[in-house]
């Protein structure tokens, strides 16, 4: 970066340069700028770090901007800035030092203003100091916006790592985000909510006996009979391994077992297929049924149906067990 001349000395006009555009007051703010160094930087060439702020107006040729990573925005935005825009202001407004890395896209030419120049073109140019607040306005707004894109953008993310890859069910990662807020609005509002927990039987033998991808296929058709069946309240949850999950909110422990009845039925009657052509052994599964109970944790509830289950299981699987609730004691 080196100097070749000066603005005073050059043939720019105050008129090429957008924050002094309309200045009303030219005669001052020319003998204010005619002594600001006019910079060359070659294509590729990084404009030199100064301590001190300073703003930089764009005479000619091209720079790219990329916020610094090391503030509090960690942004790492990189933007474009054309002959006649300026970078820097913000800068010099904050009295902090520009931590913005620029550099020339195409051989340029800059003009430097001092800090202590700004502030008293500040003072004798009200047409500058509009123009200055209006480009702060503006910056302040495309930042908001950009703030805005991220939030969804990290809220995209979080939502899809709440999702299971091969099944596109929910995950236990959403299970453990959600199932306590369920079971305390639950309690809350005194309104049923049952579970289901599902396991695919003999699985080990399927994969042993049809391969580990035809494992996978039987997974994806035992989620999409479980998500194919529901109401667009319910949810289903991959638990871990062949063990998935239903969550019915408001639902009683008959119609639970009902639903569970109708699961059973649906996984028994799918058609997994190897290779997307040759038609497998039908696969089926055990339900175990449970309804959250007057204190109960999401933890109680969980294992309320994995005992339901287990005993589907022991009465020789492919069929629905609900949770055996102690009969209320009788008065004497
Ligand atoms: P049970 O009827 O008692 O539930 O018997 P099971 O064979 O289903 O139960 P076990 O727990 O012995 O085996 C579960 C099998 O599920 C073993 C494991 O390889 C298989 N499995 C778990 N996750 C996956 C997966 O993501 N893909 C495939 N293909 N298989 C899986
Ligand atoms: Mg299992
Ligand atoms: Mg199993």
């Amino acid at each position: 970066m080196k100097q070749i001349s000066t603005f005073g000395s050059s043939s720019y006009r105050i008129s090429d340069l957008q924050l002094l555009r309309n200045a009303d007051d030219d005669t001052t703010v020319a003998a204010i700028l005619a002594p600001c160094p006019i910079m060359q930087l070659d294509a590729g060439e990084a404009v030199t770090e100064s301590n001190r702020a300073r703003l930089y107006i764009l005479l000619r040729g091209a720079l790219s901007v990329a916020s610094d990573t090391r503030t509090g925005m960690a942004d790492g935005t990189v933007s474009k800035i054309l002959p006649g825009e300026s970078v820097g202001e913000q800068s010099v407004l904050d009295e902090a030092t520009n931590l913005s890395s620029i550099t020339a896209l195409e051989d340029s030419e800059l003009l430097v203003v001092e800090a202590d120049l700004v502030w008293q073109l500040i003072d004798e140019s009200n047409g500058l100091a509009r123009n200055l607040l209006r480009l702060l306005s503006f910056r302040i707004r495309a930042a908001n916006a950009q703030l805005r894109r991220r939030q969804k953008l990290g809220e995209f993310y979080r939502q899809l790592s709440m999702i299971d890859g091969l099944t596109g069910l929910y995950n236990r990662a959403w299970l453990n985000d959600l199932l306590p807020t369920m079971v305390a609005t639950a309690h809350a509002s005194a309104a049923p909510l049952a579970l289901i927990m599902i396991d695919l039987d003999h699985f080990k033998q399927f994969n042993d006996t049809h391969g580990h991808l035809a494992g996978d296929e039987a997974l994806r058709v035992a989620a999409q009979v479980l998500s194919g069946a529901l109401r667009p309240t319910d949810f289903a949850v991959r638990y871990g391994g062949e063990e998935m999950m239903v969550l019915l909110p408001d639902t009683s422990d008959k119609v639970a077992a009902s639903v569970a009845e109708r699961l059973c039925e649906r996984m028994r009657q799918a058609q997994v297929f190897s290779d997307g052509r040759q038609a497998l052994p039908h696969i089926t599964a055990s339900f175990g049924v449970a309804v959250l109970r007057p204190r109960q944790s999401e933890q109680d509830l969980i294992a309320a149906a994995d005992a339901a289950l287990y005993r589907a299981k022991e009465a020789g699987r492919n069929q629905v067990a609900a949770e055996v609730v102690a009969a209320p004691a009788l008065p004497d």
